[in-house]
């Protein structure tokens, strides 16, 4: 561990900590990629997002009550993917946090979770001051529109961009089974959510999984990412990667064509616009 590790680690303590009194890992917090209630955050919010959660706490969900299970983010940073692009075209980007917990006997099975690449989600909530539609640039708050998001207009997909952020709130873990496939409730079907980064090999061909099976669903909607799953499941991790980069052609070759495949969505569930909890 370098020193500024542990002196940034050290300002949010107490008093001073050891390496071997520590443990240290990363998560992804959020992207700016657009979802799948078709929102995504900016840059600008990421930034914001980024100085935001400095400090803030992680809650396990397994077991939030029970002392030594949070997690205190010391360090944060926006990672960007150029082999990547988002569904609208951009160069993804997401919000990497390191975050420390200090062991103790209570924490010992967690940690032990964490190092077995026992699959952790990861969500955050915070606040979101303005909605704006991607078609028209309104915002969704004060004048409204006729464009509806998921819904596409011209060929363009209609997403709400995330801005002004004003507070973080929380993060939290909560534990998935490795089998969950992306898409089945809206919990797991974020695609801001990530899992530990200490969890690499296991973790980095499920997120990719999950990642075919998203960018299939803005492709050809339900059907396609149901099918893609079925048909990629004797796949290796290089031909995994290989199909990614095929959506993500025909998504920036996209036409209007992808406007018919499109499921009819059930109206994404809206929230008051105020607490904006990204579960
Ligand atoms: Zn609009």
């Amino acid at each position: 561990m370098q020193k500024s590790v542990l002196e940034k680690i050290n300002r949010f303590t107490r008093r001073d900590f050891t390496e071997d009194e520590l443990y240290i890992f990363s998560v992804v917090l959020c992207d700016n990629d657009v979802d799948r209630d078709y929102e995504c955050f900016t840059d600008k919010s990421l930034e914001k997002l980024s100085e935001l959660f400095m400090g803030k706490t992680g809650i396990f969900d397994h077991n939030p009550s029970a002392s030594g299970q949070n997690a205190r983010i010391f360090d944060t940073e926006i990672e960007e993917d150029l082999s990547r692009v988002t569904v609208y075209g951009g160069v993804y980007r997401c919000l990497k946090a390191k975050a420390y917990m200090v062991r103790t006997d209570e924490n010992r099975d967690l940690i032990s979770e964490i190092d077995a690449g026992i699959k952790k989600e990861v969500s955050i909530s915070c606040r979101v001051g303005k909605r704006t539609c991607s078609i028209c640039g309104c915002d969704r708050e004060k004048t409204g529109c006729v464009h509806q998001k998921g819904k596409f207009y011209d060929g363009k997909l209609c997403y709400d961009m995330l801005s002004d952020i004003t507070d973080a709130y929380e993060w939290s873990f909560v534990a998935v089974p490795a089998q969950v496939n992306a898409g089945v409730t809206k919990k797991f079907s974020d695609c801001r959510t990530t899992g530990f980064t200490s969890d690499r090999d296991a973790g980095a061909e499920r997120e990719l999984r999950r990642e075919i099976k998203r960018l299939a669903y803005f492709t050809g909607g339900k059907t396609a990412s149901d099918a893609v799953e079925i048909s990629s499941r004797g796949m290796n991790f290089g031909e995994l990667v290989n199909l990614r980069k095929s959506y993500e052609k025909l998504i920036r070759k996209s036409s209007g064509v992808r406007a018919e495949l499109m499921p009819v969505e059930d109206k994404p569930e809206d929230s008051d616009g105020s607490a904006f909890s990204m579960k």
